[in-house]
């Protein structure tokens, strides 16, 4: 049954006079899966709500950032105290020093950090200190990976095993993409060889460990290791961008589960419990150059918001209990397992895959390596799919290339209603 939508029409019809493309971020439009966008009213636990009162169980969870469920009653109280002390003082507060502990301990990589107020910031600015310190301007990034709107990561591959930068968005000049190498993820041999051409001219390489950009590509044995080692021989600045992957694959992100200490790292989404906030952060060497300790600048009015670290601060606090991630990951591994067996018995064929409590589903035989291989899915079987889904009950993200999330408030009737509601919408577009 179609869903009644009316509320959101008439509002996006309004907001597009408005805001281009009746959006703040682009992929909230629907465009790759058609459609009006729902607009939201409310959120508790694992449910969302649009305005026109049809109720969802919510697998974006804001993007990742909600790994608690939405409206948390202990994150929502902290919050509403915290606003009573006053919303910015533009200055230092133990808050944010409190929050910073919480972050090292959980990445010890990241001896010296600092706060920001977005993922795009937090890589922006480890950016902007790698190429400080090592004196270099050329960047590494892998094909598929998305490191916020900043220029010069916006840009993508040509054909080729190393492409130079061709801007992907016009306002991006040529020469500032110049400096961005692309490659592809997952390979190793191409990497090594733009290390033998150019080494010595590359300030840094930033990757998502795991790439949840275009859905859930997970790095090949060896693959992390291999960057790790050349990244050192050559003298670049390796930056994990944990935005999405930080606190979603374990507590201590994928460089714990993977076991690879990075010289960089950027946080962003679950780290601000529902709030805008980035960090960014790395080895003392590296750090020290920060302005007002070295004359790398950076900074922020906002930065450390006195809210944003309170829900950042209160979210490590639930999820730093040792119960916490057995129950995420249990919950995830149920979903996993029911989705592989709804396909299954749907008699579709699809490829799962997960890292800790971020997941995706692609319509595929084939197993998916690289950005390339996503894109060779079946993205229109993929959108029949999200459409039939949302019919059902079941927000995912509106797009083949965007991971799900798993909240600690999903239940498993939620699952074995998602795993039902997937079943008939499998069979449907079959
Ligand atoms: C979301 C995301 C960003 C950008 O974060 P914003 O807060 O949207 O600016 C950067 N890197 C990765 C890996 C992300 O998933």
């Amino acid at each position: 049954m179609p869903l009644n939508r009316k509320k959101s029409r008439e509002l996006f019809k309004k907001a597009k006079r408005l805001i281009p493309g009746g959006v703040n971020s682009p992929v909230r439009a629907f465009r790759a899966v058609g459609g009006t966008p729902l607009f939201i009213s409310s959120a508790k636990g694992s449910r969302i709500y649009d305005v026109d009162g049809n109720e969802f169980i919510d697998y974006v969870l804001s993007w990742g950032p909600m790994i608690l469920g939405h409206s948390h009653p202990k994150i929502i109280n902290a919050i509403k105290k915290a606003a009573e002390k006053g919303t910015s003082y533009g200055a230092p507060t133990p808050l944010e020093v409190e929050l910073a502990g919480m972050i090292r301990k959980a990445y010890p990589s990241m001896e010296i950090l600092r706060m920001v107020n977005s993922g795009t910031e937090a890589t922006m600015s480890a950016i902007r200190a790698a190429r400080g310190f090592t004196g270099r301007d050329r960047i590494i990034k892998f094909e598929g990976c998305y490191h916020g709107h900043a220029d010069g990561l916006l840009v993508k591959a040509g054909s080729g095993a190393a492409t130079f930068g061709v801007p992907t968005s016009p306002g991006v000049p040529r020469d500032y993409a110049r400096n961005t190498i692309t490659l592809p993820f997952n390979d190793l041999q191409a990497f090594k060889k733009v290390c033998e051409k150019l080494g010595k001219n590359i300030a840094c390489v930033i990757l998502e460990p795991v790439v949840g950009n275009s859905g859930c590509i997970l790095p090949r044995p060896g693959f992390l290791e291999g960057i790790r080692k050349l990244t050192r021989k050559y003298g670049m600045v390796l930056i994990f961008d944990e935005v999405m992957t930080g606190f979603r694959v374990s507590y201590g992100g994928a460089q714990k589960a993977f076991r690879i200490k990075p010289d960089m790292t950027c946080l962003g989404k679950v780290i601000g419990g529902g709030l805008p906030v980035g960090v960014y952060g790395g080895k003392k060497e590296i750090m020290r150059n920060i302005a007002p300790d070295g004359p790398v600048y950076q900074a922020g009015t906002l930065s450390g918001n006195p809210i944003a670290m309170t829900a950042g601060i209160e979210t490590l606090k639930i999820l730093s209990k040792p119960e916490t991630y057995k129950k995420l990951i249990a919950k995830s591994e149920a979903l996993e397992e029911a989705l592989k067996d709804a396909s299954k018995r749907a008699g579709i064929k699809t490829r799962f895959y997960r890292a800790g409590t971020m997941f995706c589903t692609y319509f595929t035989d084939r197993e998916i390596f690289n950005f390339t291989d996503a894109a060779n899915t079946d993205t229109a079987a993929f959108s029949k799919f999200f459409r039939k889904m949302l019919e059902k009950g079941i927000n995912l993200a509106p797009s083949a290339f965007e991971a799900g999330f798993m909240s600690l408030a999903h239940s498993q009737a939620d699952i074995n209603k998602t795993a039902r509601a997937a079943y008939e919408s499998f069979k449907e577009i079959k």
